[in-house]
């Protein structure tokens, strides 16, 4: 890495309506923490982008100064990669607007919101955009990656409601992608992740949907077997109004859980149904009617589970998802009907090599019934090219031609990469 002058800090400081914030200033330690407490990467930079003018300045300053660099939008990659060792991170939080547009059917939300701040405004108007499960990953990584959710199989993936992208590229051009306009591009940020640009905002298109009916249903431990077996036959028939992931959680000591449960190791189907209230009461019927079985490897795991927040999901990625083709966008697992995801978190570091090999453990278990690859969004940091390249099997070579188009030096590397074969870094 050059060594940094502090003139030239100021000079990008001065270009800047956002703040850059170093090592040793009093917001230095917050600023860089990330959802995953086990990362502490120590950035030379943060810079707190206040608009697309910031972000360009940002661009080309760690460009010419030969700065690693990062994109930080929710924070909530389990990797940490929002942030980076001795790099400039670009921090997005401010960039924080969501503009409906009903007569459009559209919603233009800014690089640095997360979705709660997307369905907010979006309620308000009686649509949503299809995104997760929680309210507080950032709209940029979920969308990139892919983006599996509640309304998956109603309304697809969310990267199946982008309609449009602003980007700033790494030779710091600012770009539209969409259909018309480079559409390759556009192509590639639908599941390619932040490998090409720093997307400013999103285009999305709008959804009708005011309410959803639904919540967890939780059963024995001792039934797990018996509810995985009903629920995998059940959701791939399931009309696309209904979706529900299966988990083994451990029940949250507060309302509105009933006391006796607190605490207790259990599964369950948490379900979110979009049709009508008695609609979803007539789909609800053959839920609550179901019988029980025996035991198999995930339930081992279940009774393990090493921690109060530590969980294990399997989303359904088919419904609308998988009506969309496999090279229609740069996401390819458009035949698989589960995306499963083990997590093992904690807020005491004492039980890091609990939860670690908790997970590790399960991982291998399942790994050889698996399709291969992975949601790109559910990897880690650290798992390697072969397992981004198992990713995108077929896909992987044109992302790899559009990468070397629009990245050639691989300046955009702090992600599940896409390494350009033009020049290798
Ligand atoms: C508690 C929790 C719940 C989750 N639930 C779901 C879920 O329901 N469904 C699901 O699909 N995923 C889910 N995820 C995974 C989530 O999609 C990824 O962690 C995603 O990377 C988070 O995006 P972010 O913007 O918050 O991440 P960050 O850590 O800020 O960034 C992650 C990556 O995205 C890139 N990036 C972010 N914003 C931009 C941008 N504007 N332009 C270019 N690149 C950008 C960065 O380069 C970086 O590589 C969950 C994760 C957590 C921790």
């Amino acid at each position: 890495m050059a060594e940094l002058q502090e003139t030239s800090i100021n000079e990008l400081r001065a270009a800047l309506r956002g703040r850059v914030i170093q090592p040793g200033d009093h917001d230095y330690e917050d600023a860089r923490k990330v959802y995953n407490a086990m990362i502490h990467k120590k950035p030379r930079l943060i810079v707190r982008c206040a608009d697309v003018a910031d972000i360009i300045s940002s661009v080309n300053f760690a460009r010419q100064n030969g700065l690693l660099l990062s994109i930080r939008g929710g924070g909530h990659n389990a990797g940490g990669l929002g942030i980076c060792d001795d790099g400039l991170v670009i921090d997005l939080a401010p960039i924080k607007y969501t503009r409906v547009d009903p007569t459009a059917g559209t919603a233009t939300v800014g690089g640095g919101c997360v979705w709660g701040d997307v369905d907010h405004a979006t309620h308000a108007f009686g649509f949503a955009v299809p995104s997760g499960i929680i309210s507080t990953t950032g709209v940029g990584g979920l969308t990139l990656g892919g983006g599996i959710g509640h309304l998956t199989r109603k309304f697809g993936l969310t990267i199946d409601n982008l309609l449009s992208a602003e980007v700033v590229l790494a030779d710091g051009r600012f770009v539209k992608a969409n259909a018309e306009e480079n559409a390759d591009l556009f192509w590639a940020l639908r599941g390619g992740g932040g490998n090409f640009g720093v997307v400013t905002s999103f285009v999305f298109k709008l959804n009708k949907i005011d309410m959803i009916y639904g919540g967890p249903m939780l059963y024995q431990l001792s039934e797990a077997a018996d509810v995985m077996k009903w629920y995998r036959e059940f959701i791939v028939k399931a009309p696309d109004d209904l979706s529900g992931f299966f988990a083994f959680l451990t029940v949250p000591p507060a309302p509105p859980f009933p006391e006796h449960l607190h605490l207790k190791k259990m599964c369950g189907i948490i379900w979110a149904c979009a049709a009508t209230e008695s609609k979803a009461a007539e789909m609800f019927k053959p839920i609550r009617a179901f019988k029980k079985p025996a035991l198999d490897l995930h339930v081992r795991f279940g009774h393990e589970l090493p921690s109060m927040h530590s969980t294990m999901h399997l989303y359904p990625i088919n419904g609308a998802a998988s009506r969309v083709g496999k090279s229609e966008t740069a996401w390819n697992y458009r035949d698989a009907n589960w995306a499963q995801v083990m997590v093992g978190v904690d807020p005491d570091p004492a039980n890091k090599d609990k939860i670690i090999s908790w997970t590790k453990n399960y991982y291998d278990a399942l790994h050889p019934y698996s399709a291969g690859g992975a949601y790109v969004n559910f990897l880690m940091g650290d798992e390697g090219g072969d397992r981004v390249k198992a990713t995108y099997g077929d896909n992987y070579e044109r992302l790899v031609k559009i990468k070397n188009k629009y990245d050639p030096d691989n300046f955009f590397r702090v992600n599940q990469n896409i390494k350009p074969s033009a020049k290798k870094s």
